[in-house]
């Protein structure tokens, strides 16, 4: 079940798109990545919104696993396949696949597959064969190196053991979001949103001068918010259970793997919302600190920095990194909760 056109709604409801410091704001909303994405710009700025929307097009042609095509569906069925955006992105993802101890991994692709999130026919797997399909799950099994070691060092080749297979289902709208700051910024943009389902880009600040005030999800109660961000010049995003999920024989099984286990993670959390200068960096982490929970999640945080959270446990704590302290307002929250800061 996908909610997240309604959240987008719901956050654009609390923007309050209208006119800002004498500016027109222009909206353009359309399907991609699976997700329903709003984008906003001022003024002739506007006339961007074509351009950002092909090159959001073309992340999704080379990164999603169900378009035949893509880079990544060639990779899946056994190709080696040389493209440096490719190589560089899962760079990344595999250096905070080791930071976060394995709980982002790409390779999960095999187990969101077999519970049936990649395809929506959903169904619950049996233990064996779940321990079975966690035997091509690791970063050991995806192997990067440079095409032509002679022409040069860069690592652009990207390779599978037989087996395995990616799914960037938990990256690619944040780095999709990385690509529009740099496409607005190459372009002079002073001040714009996108919101690409639950991945938000601030650019800048609204014409007048003051920040951009993002809403953060209920996710106990999806037509209410914990509070809103006050963001400049940033990246935010939310991953949480509520998302996607099927029901089975009264229990709910939701899109985010503990690749440990295999299972739907049950780290005690209802949601995690990630700050930070870095789209990918955002949704990488707010997956990895999903499933690592409050405790290993904050360890995270202390020890790597350089990004904020909001934390929403299911027992209806919220904790708030002190980074975002002045920047977070619970008076728009619609239910009471205890709201601790991390320092
Ligand atoms: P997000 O909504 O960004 O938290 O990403 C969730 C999506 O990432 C899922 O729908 C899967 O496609 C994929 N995914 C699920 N579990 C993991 C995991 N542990 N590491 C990396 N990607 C995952
Ligand atoms: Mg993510």
């Amino acid at each position: 079940m996908k909610r997240t056109a309604a959240a987008i709604l719901a956050l654009l409801m609390a923007l309050g798109l209208c006119s800002c410091g004498g500016q027109r704001a222009e909206s353009c909303d359309f399907f991609a990545m699976d997700t329903s994405m709003r984008l906003m710009l001022y003024g002739d700025d506007a006339a961007l919104f074509e351009d950002t929307q092909a090159e959001i097009g073309r992340i999704e042609n080379a990164f999603s696993r169900t378009i035949d095509t893509s880079l990544v569906s060639r990779l899946n069925r056994g190709e080696t396949v040389t493209d440096a955006e490719l190589a560089d992105l899962l760079t990344s993802c595999i250096t905070y696949t080791d930071l976060t101890d394995g709980a982002f991994d790409v390779t999960i692709a095999p187990v969101v597959l077999a519970w049936g999130f990649t395809t929506e026919h959903h169904r619950v797997p049996d233990a064996e064969t779940l321990q079975e399909l966690l035997q091509s799950v690791g970063r050991a099994h995806l192997h990067l190196s440079a095409n032509d070691p002679k022409v040069s060092s860069s690592v652009d080749t990207v390779a599978l053991d037989k087996g395995s297979s990616i799914d960037l289902g938990g990256v690619a709208k944040g780095y999709a979001s990385d690509r529009v700051a740099a496409l607005w910024k190459e372009q002079g943009v002073k001040s714009g949103l996108a919101a690409l389902g639950g991945n938000i880009y601030c650019c800048g600040c609204k014409p007048d001068g003051s920040k951009w005030n993002i809403a953060v999800r209920d996710p106990f109660d999806g037509s209410a918010y914990i509070g809103t961000l006050a963001l400049e010049d940033a990246f935010a995003v939310t991953s949480g259970g509520y998302e996607r999920y099927f029901e089975e024989n009264g229990k709910i099984y939701h899109h985010i793997i503990d690749p440990a286990t295999g299972y739907p993670a049950e780290s005690g959390l209802a949601s995690v919302t990630i700050v930070s200068d870095s789209g990918s960096v955002c949704d990488i982490l707010s997956t990895a600190c999903y499933v690592l929970g409050a405790e290993r999640a904050e360890a995270v945080w202390r020890s790597i920095g350089g990004f904020e959270m909001v934390i929403v446990t299911d027992d209806g704590h919220i904790l708030i990194t002190e980074g975002l302290e002045k920047d977070f307002d619970a008076s728009s929250a619609a239910h009471d909760y205890d709201y601790e800061i991390l320092r």
